[in-house]
C-alpha cells in the first residue's frame, strides 16, 4: 500500500477539524461527533451516566483491586519478596482493567470539566497507568499472565487461548481514549510498542496466525486513524483475511467458534461464539470503510441482516447457547436458556454504529437502539453494582442456574465474576454513549438517536428535549446556525406509524424516507422542529419457525421490551392469555416499582385472561388412546383450557427486572 503520506494528512486533518470520537474514521462521509461536541442532557442515557459514575465505577474500581486485576501487573513491574502468584484463572484479566481505564478518561475529562475530579478514580487511574508503564517488556510485549514468573508458558505459544492480541486490543482501546479525552499519550506509547511488536510478528510477512478471540482488529484501525500509521491499518486486514481458513488450532471447540471455518467474505450466517463474532464483525467493518472494500462491506451487511432476521432475541439479544456461548441456528431463541451475553450486546451495537457510518443505514440504528436498552440495559442492576452476565428472557419460578455460569453467589445480578467481562464493558460503555449519538457529514447533521443532548458543531449546534424512550416528544432548538443552507437528519424508528413534524406554523404528516426526516434550509438561533411519534403498545408475535415462540405474544412499547415479574401480578405468569387486541387496551403508567431504588418505570397494564391450570400430563394422548375420554380430542383442546378470570397484568420494562426479591418472569406469553 502506499497511502501513507494521504493517511497521515488525512489523520491530521482529524484532529485538526475536531473529531475526538471513540470512533474516528478517515475514509466515509460521516464523521462521529464525540463528548466535545455532544453532551447529554437530562434524560435516560443521562442517568445512566450519573450512575455508571456514582455507582459502578466506584464499584468496578473495588473489585479490580480486590480480584486482583491490578496486582498482577504490579508484581511484574516490582515481584517485592517474591511470594505473590497470579490471582485469577484467565490470562486476559488485564482486559478489565483496561476497559475500567478506557471508561475512565471520559469520566476524568468530564469532572475535569467541572472542576469535581473524583480521588478514587484518578488514583486508581494514576495507579493502573503507572504499573501498565512499569510492566510492560522491554520489546514491548505486555501480558501480566504470560509474563508471571510462576507460570509456565511463553508468550505466544497459545495463540487459540492466550488472548494476547486481544489483551492488546483493549488496551489500544483504552489509550485512545486517554489520549482523545484527556491528552495523556502515556498508554498510548505503551500501546503502540505492543502494535508494533504484533505487526512485526504477524504482520503480511510474519506468522500468518490470528488471536483466538477477535478483538483487536478494531482497536488496530482505530490506531490507525490516531497515528496515521498504515501497518496497523494492513495488519487488521490480515487479521480479517486470515480467519477463516482453519488457522486457529483447535482443541475443544470447534472452528466456528472462532468464526475459522469460513472467510467472513463467505459466511452465509453470524456463527459460533457471540462476542468473537460481533467483535470481528465490528472490527471487519472498520477495515472495509477505511480501505474501500464494498465486497467485504457488502458481506456484513448481509450477515448484520440474516441476524436481525433470524438469530436476535426480540430483546435484540444475540446467543442462545449457554454452551460454547454460542450464537445457535436460525430460529433457535429459546426464551428461558437465552445467553444474549452483556458484552454481546456491545459488541452488536460496535458493530451496527460501524455499519451506520459506513452505510448510513437507519434501519441498522433501529436494531442498535432495540440492544441498548433491552439487552444491554437488562445487564446492570438498578442500582449500578450488580451485573447478569447471561440475558434470558424467560425465568422459571423454580429456575436456580446463577448468572455466568458460577456455582454459587447471587441467583440473580451478581457483584462480580471470576471471568468479568461484561461489568468493565458496561463501564466503558455507559461513559461512551454520547460518541454514538449523532455525526457531521458533508450536508449537516445526523441525529442517530432520539436522547436528550446538546449537540455541537461549527455549522449547526441544537438541543434535543426529550423524555425519549418513554415519550415520543422530542423538540430540536437551534442554538447557532452557519450563514448556509445545512441538513438536520434525524432518524426516525421504523415503528413509529403517523407521527408528526411541526417547524413554526401547522403540524405536517411526519413522512421518513429510508427512516430519516431530512430538513435543509438556513437556520436561525431559536428555531424549533417538534417531532410527535406516536408510541401505542405493540404486540409481536413471533416467525413460525422459531419452535420456542409458536402461540406466544410479547408486549413492546416504542424500543422498550415489556416483561411481566411474579411480584406484580397474583395470577401465575404461566397461566396468563393476551391477544393482539389487548395492546391497544392497554393503559401506560408511571409507577414506582422499585421503592428500594426509588425507581419510577413506565409500567403498561394490560388486560389478559387467566387459565386453568392444564392436567398434570406432560404428553397428552392425541389419537390411539387405551379408552376415549382419556384422549384429547386435538393440540388445541391441550393448549385452550377454559379460561376462569378476567385480569389486568401489570408489565414493566424488561431491562429493569431481576431487581427485586428472585421469581418469575416472562417476556413471550400464551396468545389466544
Ligand atoms: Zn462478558
Amino acid at each position: 500500500m502506499s497511502f501513507d503520506e494521504d493517511a497521515r494528512a488525512a489523520s491530521t486533518a482529524v484532529h485538526a477539524g475536531g473529531r475526538y470520537a471513540a470512533v474516528a474514521p478517515i475514509a466515509g462521509v460521516r464523521i462521529p461527533l464525540g463528548a466535545r461536541q455532544v453532551a447529554l442532557g437530562d434524560g435516560e442515557l443521562r442517568a445512566w451516566q450519573r450512575r455508571n459514575r456514582d455507582a459502578t465505577v466506584p464499584h468496578s474500581i473495588e473489585q479490580l483491586r480486590l480480584a486482583g486485576n491490578l496486582d498482577n501487573l504490579a508484581r511484574i513491574a516490582d515481584p517485592g519478596d517474591g511470594t505473590s502468584r497470579f490471582r485469577g484463572r484467565y490470562p486476559f484479566l488485564d482486559t478489565d482493567v483496561f476497559k475500567t481505564l478506557e471508561g475512565l478518561a471520559y469520566l476524568l475529562a468530564e469532572d475535569e470539566a467541572v472542576g469535581a475530579a473524583p480521588g478514587d478514580v484518578r488514583d486508581f487511574y494514576e495507579e493502573a497507568v503507572g504499573v501498565i508503564e512499569a510492566a510492560q517488556r522491554e520489546d514491548g510485549y505486555l501480558n501480566s499472565y504470560f509474563q508471571a514468573p510462576e507460570i509456565e508458558k511463553e508468550p505466544w505459544e497459545d495463540l487459540a487461548w492466550g488472548h494476547e492480541l486481544y489483551n492488546l486490543g483493549h488496551l489500544i482501546q483504552a489509550a485512545i481514549a486517554a489520549k482523545r479525552r484527556l491528552g495523556d499519550d502515556r498508554l498510548l506509547i505503551v500501546a503502540r510498542a505492543f502494535a508494533d511488536l504484533a505487526v512485526e510478528r504477524f504482520g503480511p510477512d510474519g506468522d500468518p496466525q490470528v488471536c483466538g478471540h477477535p478483538e483487536v482488529e478494531m482497536a488496530l484501525v482505530e490506531l490507525f486513524r490516531e497515528t496515521g500509521v498504515p501497518s496497523y491499518l494492513e495488519l487488521a486486514t490480515a487479521f480479517v483475511d486470515r480467519r477463516g481458513h482453519g488457522t486457529v488450532e483447535l482443541r475443544v471447540f470447534p472452528a466456528e467458534y472462532f468464526q475459522d471455518s469460513a472467510p467472513l467474505r463467505d459466511l452465509d450466517s453470524v456463527t459460533g461464539h457471540a462476542v468473537r463474532m460481533a467483535y470481528l464483525a465490528a472490527g471487519a467493518t472498520d477495515v472495509a470503510l477505511e480501505r474501500g472494500d464494498q465486497e467485504l462491506l457488502a458481506s456484513l451487511q448481509r450477515l448484520w441482516d440474516d441476524m436481525v432476521e433470524t438469530k436476535l432475541y426480540l430483546t435484540g439479544g444475540l446467543g442462545s447457547r449457554h454452551s460454547d456461548e454460542a450464537i445457535g441456528d436460525r430460529y433457535e431463541l429459546p426464551s428461558e436458556r437465552s445467553y444474549s451475553e452483556t458484552c454481546a450486546a456491545i459488541a452488536v451495537m460496535q458493530w451496527g454504529w460501524r455499519l451506520y457510518l459506513a452505510t448510513g443505514s437507519a434501519a441498522v440504528l433501529d436494531t442498535v437502539e432495540t440492544v441498548l436498552y433491552n439487552a444491554y440495559a437488562a445487564g446492570l442492576s438498578a442500582d449500578g453494582m450488580a451485573f447478569f452476565y447471561d440475558n434470558p428472557l424467560q425465568r422459571r419460578p423454580d429456575h436456580l442456574q446463577r448468572s455466568g455460569a458460577e456455582a454459587d453467589g447471587e441467583l440473580l445480578r451478581r457483584s462480580w465474576f471470576g471471568c468479568p467481562c461484561c461489568p468493565p464493558n458496561i463501564v466503558r460503555w455507559t461513559a461512551e454513549l454520547q460518541d454514538h449519538l449523532a455525526t457531521s457529514t458533508p450536508a449537516g447533521v445526523e441525529v442517530a438517536h432520539l436522547t436528550a443532548a446538546s449537540i455541537t458543531t461549527e455549522r449547526l449546534s441544537v438541543t434535543v428535549d426529550t423524555a425519549y424512550p418513554w415519550d415520543g416528544a422530542v423538540i430540536v432548538t437551534v442554538d447557532t446556525a452557519a450563514d448556509d443552507e445545512v441538513e438536520l437528519a434525524i432518524r426516525i424508528p421504523a415503528w413509529v406509524v403517523g407521527g408528526s413534524i411541526r417547524m413554526g406554523g401547522s403540524a405536517a404528516p411526519l413522512e421518513p424516507v429510508d427512516g430519516w426526516i431530512r430538513v435543509r434550509r438556513w437556520w436561525r438561533a431559536g428555531d424549533t422542529v417538534e417531532l410527535d411519534l406516536p408510541m401505542p403498545v405493540r404486540a409481536h408475535g413471533a416467525h413460525p419457525s422459531v419452535d420456542a415462540l409458536r402461540g406466544s405474544i410479547a408486549f413492546v412499547r416504542g424500543p422498550i421490551v415489556s416483561c411481566a415479574e411474579q411480584q406484580d401480578t397474583t395470577a401465575d405468569l404461566d397461566l396468563l392469555r393476551f391477544s393482539g387486541a389487548d395492546a391497544g387496551r392497554a393503559v401506560v403508567e408511571h409507577r414506582r416499582i422499585l421503592d428500594r431504588e426509588g425507581i419510577d418505570a413506565v409500567t403498561l397494564l394490560v388486560p389478559a385472561t387467566v387459565d386453568a391450570p392444564a392436567p398434570a400430563v406432560l404428553y397428552p394422548v392425541l389419537s390411539g388412546a387405551p379408552d376415549a375420554e382419556s384422549a384429547a380430542a386435538s393440540l388445541a383442546d391441550i393448549e385452550t383450557t377454559a379460561s376462569l378470570t378476567q385480569t389486568t397484568a401489570t408489565l414493566i420494562p424488561y431491562a429493569l427486572w431481576g431487581n427485586r426479591e428472585p421469581g418469575a418472569m416472562r417476556v413471550w406469553f400464551r396468545a389466544r
